[in-house]
């Protein structure tokens, strides 16, 4: 098992404005799993993925990763931990717009000092198909290809898990199925565990392993 969420609750506020945003979910996530978790907006699944991947502490239950509690660690480890074994994808991207797609992918290594691996870079852009697009800004790409950059950037410090929050939210039907078609084919080259967020259930259901949440309720919908 790579991260381990336990009876994981998150509230937020308190007496009659209470918000139960997460109730006891528990979430096991091994080193190849292909998992989604689906639910309809305002059910839990940022707070899901923002407790599962060290951005926000759990008001109760804890997440481990390889046996270790996160919330437990100093803030430098928790840091360490996000930069260096968990990619990130969203559904806005978050390019930086004044940089460029080759100086976006790379920027988590450089705020680590550490160096790119040229070799890996070009392997990752060229699966990516995105090789020729390493020079341009931002706002020269199209939605496709901002998110293929994001996910070059998710990739490029090795991470050992991804996680993608509503990765085809912002591109239109065939740009989406390209870049789920890349982020499936990276799962299965890279050996990474992939974890995806969505509202869409025919994206759901590419997964392996799949999850509902309701009201902050998760349970998992395939069996195991
Ligand atoms: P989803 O990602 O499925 O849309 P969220 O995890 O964002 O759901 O939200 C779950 C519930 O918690 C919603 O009712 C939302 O309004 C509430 N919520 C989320 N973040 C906060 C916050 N920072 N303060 C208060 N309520 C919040
Ligand atoms: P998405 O579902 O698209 O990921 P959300 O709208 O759920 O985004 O949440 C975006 C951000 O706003 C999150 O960081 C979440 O914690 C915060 N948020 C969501 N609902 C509330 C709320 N009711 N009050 C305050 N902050 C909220």
């Amino acid at each position: 098992m790579i991260i381990e969420g336990k009876d994981l609750s998150k509230y937020y506020g308190s007496g009659e404005s209470k918000v139960v945003a997460l109730n006891k979910a528990n979430l096991e996530i091994a080193a190849s799993d292909f998992i989604s978790i689906m639910g309809p907006s305002g059910s839990g699944k940022s707070t899901l993925l923002h407790i599962i991947s060290g951005l926000d502490t759990p008001t109760s239950g804890t997440v481990t990763f390889d046996g270790k509690d996160i919330y437990k660690t100093d803030d430098q480890e928790l840091s360490a931990f996000r930069r260096r074994r968990i990619g990130f994808i969203f559904q806005q991207f978050n390019l930086l717009p004044v940089l460029t797609a080759k100086e976006n992918i790379i920027m988590p290594l450089l705020l680590d000092k550490r160096q790119p691996d040229e070799a890996y870079l070009k392997e990752i852009t060229e699966l990516l198909g995105i090789t020729n697009r390493l020079s341009h800004l931002p706002s020269e790409l199209s939605g496709g290809q901002q998110q293929r950059v994001a996910i070059a950037r998710a990739l490029i410090a090795k991470p050992d898990v991804i996680f993608a929050d509503e990765p085809t939210g912002n591109l239109d039907s065939r740009s989406g199925n390209e870049v789920m078609e890349m982020l499936k084919n990276i799962w299965k080259g890279f050996g990474k565990a992939l974890v995806i967020i969505t509202h869409d259930s025919r994206i759901a259901q590419m997964a392996d392993r799949q999850f509902a949440i309701v009201d902050g309720v998760l349970s998992e919908v395939t069996a195991r």
